[in-house]
């Protein structure tokens, strides 16, 4: 049966509740929203729509405000410690907030012979804008290495001693990846400061750990904090660049000088509020719960490989530190049958290589990934893996 706080909790997601039939297990792809956001966007729409940042009429220096006070919003939510020196860009999400950082700040900063490591089989989006950049830069005669943030093992974490042999005078800059999209791995951060030193700016894809568990910048010692809003609750086409005092120049003009996604950022405050209220770390400790079950489940099934974190377990060992998602492979049906055979039982899952760096051109035919959130239920879980298991 529903958690008592379930009931009320799924009633906040018109599209859940329209559809009981269905089980959405597919937020690390995108999340559904809560009524609270889709309200604060139709609100908005409807009661102050106008361009931000150059009014001199109420609807207007609304519009200005919603974008400053979102801004501080997510300083907010990021627990930073001194918002007056950090800057919060608006983006359309990861992927165009990752090229950002690469176009418009590292590809300024970089000079010739200058070194930097980045995660070379985490999400495309955290490969393709470094390689870009130093194209970009290798077009204007400058030679910029970059050198691949290694793994420890097969579970998808990075290795620190490892990383540390890698850096030496000229590492100008460490691409990291804060939760895995594949191996559901929380990446263990903030141990990678050490290994880079103090001096060199680290930027987090946090694509998957926004609005799944507690993030805070001054424990994790980053430097840009990069992620969708989309998958936070907030409507599609939002995202945010945080950064701690930008060293060197800033990004491209682009605040006040073009149109922001105004109804998205007001969604984006209303998200960043409701996800607060729900609690950080009882999304964690629910999601968790529910990967948990599920792995533990798939362990007894042998039809079926669990990628990434799949150790013992033990306090230590990995499986502590999946978040809320889990990929697997069935011997022997393809990725995309079992994607359209659990759907023909109700079940949303992704299926193909998820945009792993490396992956599309491998051996496999990819893995389906179960994603959860808050309005996920253990009875949701049990029915997929009895499903699994009659499929063996
Ligand atoms: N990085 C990671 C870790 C992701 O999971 C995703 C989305 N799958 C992205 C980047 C790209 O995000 P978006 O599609 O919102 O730009």
């Amino acid at each position: 049966a529903l958690r008592s706080w379930q009931r009320p909790l799924r009633e906040q997601f018109p599209i859940i509740t329209a559809h009981p039939e269905l089980a959405y297990l597919d937020s690390a792809a995108t999340t559904q929203k809560p009524r609270a956001v889709l309200d604060a966007v139709h609100t908005y729409l409807t009661t102050s729509n106008a361009n931000a940042g150059r009014g001199t009429y109420p609807w207007a220096n609304a519009t200005t405000a919603l974008v400053t006070r979102t801004r501080d919003r997510v300083t907010e939510f990021l627990h930073d410690p001194a918002p007056d020196r950090s800057t919060v860009h608006f983006t359309g999400g990861t992927t165009e907030g990752l090229r950002t950082v690469a176009r418009d700040w590292l590809a300024t900063w970089l000079t010739d012979g200058d070194e930097i490591v980045v995660p070379f089989a985490d999400h495309q989006a955290n490969l393709a804008p470094w390689l870009e950049a130093q194209a970009l830069l290798a077009a204007r005669g400058l030679r910029i290495e970059v050198r691949a943030l290694p793994y420890q093992d097969g579970s998808g974490d990075y290795d620190p001693a490892a990383l540390a042999a890698l850096v030496g005078p000229r590492t100008r800059f460490l691409a990291a990846t804060h939760v895995h999209h594949v191996y559901g791995a929380d990446m263990n951060v903030h141990r990678l400061r050490a290994a880079v030193g103090p001096e060199v700016p680290i930027c987090l894809d946090a694509a998957q750990s926004i609005g799944h568990l507690p993030v805070s910048v001054a424990d994790l010692d980053v430097d840009f904090v990069v992620f969708s809003g989309h998958k936070a609750l907030a409507p599609p086409g939002t995202g945010a660049i945080w950064s701690r005092g930008l060293r060197g120049p800033a990004f491209r003009p682009g605040g006040w000088q073009g149109t922001p996604n105004t109804a998205g950022i007001a969604g984006l405050a209303a998200a960043l509020d409701w996800l607060d209220a729900a609690g950080p770390d009882r999304i964690e400790r629910w999601t968790v719960a529910l990967t948990t079950r599920l792995t533990d489940g798939l362990s007894r099934l042998p039809a079926y490989e669990v990628l990434g974190c799949r150790a013992s377990l033990s306090a230590a060992s990995p499986v502590q530190r999946r978040r809320s998602l889990v990929t697997f492979r069935h011997h022997a049906i393809s990725s995309q049958d079992l994607g359209f055979i659990l759907y023909s039982h109700g079940f949303m899952v992704r299926c193909d290589h998820h945009c792993q760096a490396g992956a599309a051109t491998g051996a496999t035919d990819g893995s389906v990934r179960v994603s959860l959130h808050l309005h996920n239920t253990p009875e949701e879980i049990d029915a997929l893996l009895s499903t699994l298991t009659n499929l063996q």
